[in-house]
């Protein structure tokens, strides 16, 4: 049999994709080396903030908003919960150039981006971000943004349930097989696993933090850079009732590099917060997984005790997890340099998550139709030569 589509990797890129290639055709495939969702990737650690005005770049709103509409025609089809409003907060000093995601002036963007899209928001000066949200402690001369929409994705399930969409859709999903190589003549794409070889007309690589593999022997095999990521739960001291997701939202400290969620696994699960390290590069076969103690205390005295009222020092849980960054921290999303036959997406950063679904129906378009409906020019290879 040939596919019209096969996708490899079954992270939050590929599982939306084959979900979308499914819609139009039963003849795909996926396939993952191990078993999405799973903990050795980019997709893992219960929750993803999504927020519709992209301070990294306003050309990401139209894929934050159709994501939108995607999440919330799947939990109709699926009875499953996957997106949580509750409100967004993000907070910087005016005129700060700090990065988030490789992106100066974020706060800047964010505020320009809801203004253009006519994406709800408020704007809070210091004396009100004191008196709305006790829970932080913010300095002089910061200011807020507000968003309302904004909320919080459950990575795992949004991959299980577009996973069990496409098998409902007729499409072959492939659990625990690695794909080995892949070979190309004339419009057909042969790949070989580690069980079987596939024929296809279009092959979609959405490998995550492996995909600088496909990338070697291009002018591009330089470009891509993985960073290890933790993620951490601290204990919550103070009334555990002010971190829940009807009272907390989800939040960016851009000045102060930290990021984090509501509290969503009762009294005892703690507070999801992170910060991004870009001090040395890794790979997903050599990274560390392990958290020691003195990173935890680190993270403890550095980024929660200046910023937070009622977080304690334990930690109860903590993740590793993989950033992996072209050099201005946009995405790929483009035909293989070497062929048109092959479609490429690192949607890997650390924002990624909350555009995936609409990143899919791109893929989705691109592999079915050569088109898509979305402005790409900003995540084509070209960009970086
Ligand atoms: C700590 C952290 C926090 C983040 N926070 C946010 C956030 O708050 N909001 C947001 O929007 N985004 C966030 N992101 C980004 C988002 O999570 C990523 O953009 C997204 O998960 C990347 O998904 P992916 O499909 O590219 O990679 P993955 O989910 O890692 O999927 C890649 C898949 O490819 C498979 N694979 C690789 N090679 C092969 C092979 N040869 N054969 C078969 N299968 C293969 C792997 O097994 C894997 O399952 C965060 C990321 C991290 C790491």
């Amino acid at each position: 049999m040939i596919f019209d589509a096969i996708v490899v990797g079954l992270g939050a890129m590929g599982s939306a994709a084959l979900y979308q290639l499914s819609k139009q055709t039963p003849h795909v495939l996926g396939l993952d080396q191990f078993s999405p969702p799973h903990t050795l990737g980019s997709t893992y650690g219960e929750t993803r903030i999504t927020r519709q005005a992209i301070g990294e770049g306003t050309y990401f709103v139209p894929l934050a908003l159709r994501s939108y509409e995607i999440w919330r025609e799947l939990e109709q089809q699926t009875g499953e919960r996957l997106l949580t409003i509750t409100g967004g907060l993000f907070v910087g000093q005016e005129q700060s150039d700090v990065q988030m995601h490789h992106k100066p002036g974020w706060l800047r963007t964010t505020i320009e981006a809801a203004e253009s899209f006519g994406i709800a928001h408020r704007m809070l000066d210091t004396a009100t971000l004191q008196r709305e949200f006790p829970q932080f402690k913010f300095r002089s001369n910061d200011i807020g943004y507000y968003e309302k929409e904004a909320g919080f994705l459950n990575p795992e399930r949004c991959i299980s349930v577009q996973l069990d969409q496409a098998r409902k859709n007729g499409a072959a999903v492939r659990t625990n097989e690695r794909m080995l190589s892949i070979e190309s003549k004339g419009d057909l794409v042969t790949i070989r696993t580690d069980q079987a070889t596939y024929q296809t007309r279009k092959l979609i690589l959405t490998t995550g933090s492996w995909i600088a593999e496909s990338l070697r022997d291009t002018p591009y095999s330089n470009l891509l850079r993985v960073y290890r990521q933790v993620l951490y739960w601290f204990a919550i001291r103070g009334d555990y009732r002010q971190y829940t997701p009807d009272r907390f939202p989800v939040f960016i400290l851009s000045d102060r590099e930290v990021y984090g969620f509501p509290a969503v696994g009762g009294p005892a699960g703690g507070l999801k917060i992170a910060t991004e390290v870009y001090e040395h590069s890794t790979s997903p076969e050599s990274v560390n997984r392990i958290v020691s103690q003195a990173e935890t205390q680190a993270m403890y005295e550095q980024h929660i005790a200046p910023n937070f009222v009622g977080i304690g020092p334990e930690c109860v849980k903590s993740a590793v997890c993989l950033y992996t960054m072209t050099p201005n921290g946009d995405f790929i999303i483009d035909q293989h340099p070497t062929n048109p036959s092959i479609l490429l997406a690192s949607v890997c950063s650390g924002h990624g998550f909350k555009h995936s679904a609409a990143v899919g129906q791109i893929l989705a378009e691109l592999a079915l139709e050569e088109q898509t409906r979305f402005a790409i020019q900003a995540f084509r290879l070209a960009r970086f030569s």
